[in-house]
């Protein structure tokens, strides 16, 4: 049976998902060229082996890039065309949401070196799932190629609403993906100013909620009356902090570069009171959340942690891995990215991944105290490693008019 008779166009009654592109990438397989076609007939020979199956199906995916990778031979490119034509491969742009459609959907085992943490706020499932993808590797033997299940990695609270930000920003046209610089720091470090008067999203009105601009045509635009927005300023720059209880995020609150946000059961007027929440707790944990147990600060590029409770705060490593470091009688810490504060077992603050885009239900924590930087001008040295944390810098800019939107163009991604 000839390899590729494996490769089945219906998608439903095949056993297996390939995603091609992983494979044929993958040097570990052998062969001498970066991308090889042979790498993929070699995995089709490993999982007939593998699953035992003399007539096994399998449903292959690749993005339409590879079709045009010039590193692949004429013939090679040629006989993945000719596969799309017979219906032995689907092409697509981009092939991952297909490939995670299918494991969903029809519970077929996807071949993949991919971690598809991108796509864990929309299938969470994958998040630490252990029985629905498998690795390519070398075969032990030391010929070919064979498969070996693999467990999901899970992501930070903080890296998920990081990648929820993303798509967000992709999809207004503040993120530049082709040229790897990520989120238009320069536009989402502005406040904007519709020209229409009522405007309900960039009237003078709450500067501080400013939904997202679209971006095109070279110009900040407001989706709703498609004209150009004006910059009015800088924004100052704010952090979204989670409160999770029982598991479940029950509140969101911001804070502005330089605040200081009591935290705790009833921390007063211009702290985050948490009594409300503490439902699903038993009593007496409950009853360990001191009125006011930290003190949250941002200074817009750190966030540290300092313990005003009676029976002291935990700062928890990412998922748990390495010891709490234990905070007690007004000792403070540094909490980085990934890292829970636990105020009680059950009831933890975490910092989003979030810089730009936040949703309705936050609220600044505190209009009082401390007052933020409120030109957005939060430089400060070049402390950016923090991932959740990086300094916007904003430069002297050229004021420009705002022009007349004379024609609506959907964004270009
Ligand atoms: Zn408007």
């Amino acid at each position: 049976m000839a390899l590729e008779s494996h490769l089945y166009p219906d998608a439903d009654t095949a056993e297996y998902a390939v995603d091609v592109s992983s494979v044929v990438h993958d040097t570990k397989l052998g062969g001498e060229r970066p991308v090889e076609l042979a790498r993929f007939y070699a995995l089709i020979a490993g999982l007939v082996a593998y699953a035992k199956n003399d007539d096994l199906r399998i449903y292959a995916v690749a993005d339409w890039s590879l079709v045009r990778d010039r590193r692949l031979t004429d013939k090679e490119r040629s006989t993945l065309l000719r596969w799309h034509r017979r219906g032995r491969i689907e092409l697509l742009d981009p092939a991952d949401d297909r490939l995670l459609e299918l494991a969903e959907g029809s519970g077929q085992l996807v071949v993949s070196a991919d971690s598809f943490r991108d796509y864990v706020p929309r299938f969470p499932w994958i998040a630490g799932n252990r029985d629905r993808f498998l690795l390519h590797v070398p075969d032990p033997s030391g010929t070919g190629v064979t498969v070996e299940p693999r467990v999901m990695p899970i992501p930070f609270e903080s890296e998920i609403s990081r990648k929820l930000e993303e798509h967000e920003l992709l999809a207004m046209g503040l993120y530049d993906r082709r040229g790897g610089k990520g989120p238009r720091r320069d536009l989402l470090s502005r406040l904007w100013r519709c020209p229409e008067q009522d405007c309900p999203l960039f009237g003078p009105q709450e500067p501080e909620f400013q939904p997202l601009p679209r971006f095109y045509n070279d110009a900040a635009h407001c989706p709703t009356h498609r004209l150009a927005l004006e910059d009015v300023g800088g924004v100052p720059r704010r952090v979204q902090i989670k409160v999770r209880v029982g598991g479940v995020v029950r509140r969101r609150f911001l804070m502005r570069a330089g605040q200081q946000i009591p935290v705790g059961r009833a921390p007063g007027e211009d702290g985050i009171a948490l009594a409300e929440h503490l439902g699903s707790l038993s009593t007496v944990t409950a009853h360990e959340l001191s009125r006011s147990h930290v003190v949250l600060k941002w200074t817009g590029w750190k966030l540290t942690v300092l313990d005003t409770s009676r029976n002291g705060t935990r700062v928890r490593p990412p998922h748990g891995q390495g010891p709490d470091r234990v905070l007690v009688n007004g000792e403070s810490a540094r909490v980085k990215p990934g890292e829970e504060v636990v105020l009680v077992e059950g009831l933890e603050l975490l910092a989003s991944g979030r810089e730009f885009a936040f949703t309705a239900d936050d609220a600044l924590g505190s209009q009082g105290g401390q007052s933020g930087v409120g030109d957005g001008e939060a430089g400060g040295p070049d402390e950016d490693a923090e991932g959740f944390a990086q300094t916007i810098t904003t430069v002297d800019r050229l004021r420009r008019a705002p022009e007349p939107a004379d024609f609506w163009r959907p964004p270009e991604f």
